[in-house]
C-alpha cells in the first residue's frame, strides 16, 4: 500500500459573485414551488409544537401527537426541533427562506442541543456563515453535510458541546466481524473496521474488481482466498501551515492519535495544485487534486465519498476536453451515467464552482467543491484566522500562567 500526504497550499479566494441564494428558495418551476411549500408546511408543524417551558413533556407531546396524527417519537422530535428554533432566532430567520427539509432542521436541532446558552450568538452567527449560499443559485447541502458543517461550528466556538455521533468514531479499536444467517440461504457478514482502513479495502476491492473485471463481492472473496493481489494509494491530506493540526484523510477528519499513526505510513509526498497530464488517464497527482478540491461528486445533493467516485473529463477527452484538474471533477458512477447520457450538462469554473444544467427544461443550480483543497472564501478565513488566534493566544497565556498574550 501507497499513503500519500498532500501539502495544502493556499489559494486565491474565489472572484466577486452577484447576490447568493439557494435555488430553492427563489426558483418559480413547480416542482421547486412545491417541494418548497412541503418545508415551510414541515416548518409551520415545528413552531407550531413548541412547548412552554414549563408544559409537561408527556402532556405536551400527546397532545401534539394526537392533533397532528403522528407518533409520539415524531411529535417528540418536533418540539425539540421548536425549542432549539426558538433559541436561535436567526436560524429559524434562514429556515424561513424554504431551502431546508425537516430533516435538516432535525440534524441541526441534534448538533446544537449542548451549546451554552451564553455561547448560542457566537455559535449562532457561525452556523448562519456555515449554511448560507455562497454563490447564486446554489444547490442547498445534503442533511449529513449540513450536520457536520453545523458540528464543526460548535466544536470551534463551544468545544464542550461537540456533539457525538451516534457511532463514535473507531480510528484505532480493533476490528469486528459478525456472521447473520437469514431468513433465506443466505448469509450477511459484517466487518466493522476504523474507518479509514474501511476506504483502504473499499479501494482495494474496486481495484480488485476492475482488475478481473467481475463484482466486488467476487473480488473479495478472491482477495481471502490469495487468488488476486492489488495494490492501493491512500490519498491524506495535511496543511503546510501549523494549523488546523489534523489530517484530512480520504473523505474525513482523523482524530489526533489516527493522524500520528497513519502519517508514519506516508511513502510519497506531493503538492496538489493545478496539474495536468497529456494522455486520457488522470495521473495519482491529477486524481488526488481533483479528489481534494471536490470531497465527493459534485451532482447537485450527491455525497457518494471521492473513493467510491470516477474522475471524469466535464468535457470529453474525445472531443479535446484535457485531462487536467480544470477539467476533471468527482462524480459516483450513477452521477457518471447520466451525464454521459446527456441528461444534462455541466461546466467547472476556475473557482471550482460548477453549474450543472438540465437538459430539455434547462433548469439550473450551482454546487460548490467541498474537499479540503476547495478554495475558502473570506468569511471561512476570517474565522479560521480568528480560531488561530485564539488558539494561539491561549497557548501563550497557558505558557505565562493566566497573564495576556501581549
Ligand atoms: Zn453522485
Amino acid at each position: 500500500m501507497n499513503t500519500t500526504a498532500h501539502a495544502n497550499t493556499p489559494a486565491e479566494p474565489p472572484p466577486e459573485t452577484t447576490e447568493p441564494y439557494y435555488r430553492l428558495a427563489r426558483s418559480d418551476d413547480p416542482l421547486t414551488v412545491t417541494s418548497r411549500t412541503l418545508n415551510l408546511t414541515h416548518l409551520a408543524m415545528v413552531e407550531q409544537s413548541t412547548p412552554a417551558p414549563d408544559d409537561l413533556v408527556p402532556d405536551h407531546v400527546s397532545k401534539i401527537a394526537v392533533r397532528f396524527g403522528i407518533s409520539k417519537v415524531v411529535a417528540a422530535n418536533y418540539a425539540d426541533a421548536g425549542l432549539m428554533l426558538a433559541a436561535f432566532p436567526r436560524i429559524h430567520e434562514l429556515f424561513r427562506s424554504g431551502a431546508f427539509t425537516i430533516r435538516h432542521i432535525q440534524q441541526i436541532t441534534e448538533a446544537v442541543q449542548a451549546v451554552a446558552p451564553e455561547k448560542r450568538a457566537h455559535v449562532e452567527e457561525g452556523i448562519l456563515k456555515a449554511l448560507s449560499p455562497t454563490r447564486p443559485n446554489q444547490h442547498v447541502p445534503t442533511p449529513r453535510a449540513a450536520y457536520n458543517k453545523v458540528k464543526t461550528v460548535v466544536g470551534n466556538r463551544d468545544v464542550l458541546a461537540t456533539p457525538h455521533d451516534k457511532a463514535p468514531p473507531k480510528d484505532t479499536n480493533a476490528p469486528e466481524l459478525f456472521f447473520d444467517r437469514g431468513q433465506n440461504e443466505t448469509t450477511a457478514i459484517t466487518l466493522i473496521v476504523p474507518r479509514l482502513r474501511g476506504v483502504e479495502l473499499h479501494k482495494a476491492v474496486k481495484s480488485a474488481a476492475t482488475k478481473r473485471g467481475c463484482s466486488m463481492g467476487e473480488a473479495f472473496l478472491a482477495m481471502l482466498d490469495q487468488s488476486i493481489t492489488t495494490e492501493v494509494t491512500l490519498n491524506l491530506y495535511k496543511a503546510v501551515t501549523p494549523q488546523p493540526r489534523g489530517v484530512f484523510a480520504e473523505d474525513h477528519w482523523l482524530s489526533e492519535a489516527a493522524s500520528c499513526e497513519w502519517l508514519k505510513k506516508v511513502t510519497h509526498l506531493a503538492a496538489p495544485g493545478y496539474t495536468a497530464t497529456e494522455g486520457y488517464q488522470a495521473t495519482e497527482l491529477l486524481r488526488a487534486s481533483v479528489t481534494g478540491r471536490d470531497g465527493h461528486c459534485r451532482f447537485p445533493g450527491c455525497d457518494v465519498p471521492g473513493y467510491a467516485c470516477d474522475v471524469d473529463h466535464v468535457h470529453r477527452h474525445a472531443d479535446g476536453g484535457p485531462t487536467s484538474t480544470a477539467n476533471m471533477h468527482l462524480l459516483c458512477r450513477t452521477h457518471h451515467r447520466l451525464k454521459t447520457a446527456g441528461t444534462w450538462d455541466v461546466a467547472l469554473h476556475a473557482d471550482g464552482t460548477e453549474v450543472w444544467t438540465s437538459h430539455g427544461d434547462g433548469h439550473q443550480v450551482v454546487t460548490t467543491p467541498d474537499g479540503p483543497l476547495a478554495r475558502e472564501n473570506f468569511a471561512e478565513r476570517g474565522v479560521r484566522k480568528a480560531r488561530v488566534v485564539r488558539q494561539l493566544n491561549a497557548e501563550i497565556m497557558q505558557r505565562n500562567e493566566g497573564e495576556p498574550p501581549y
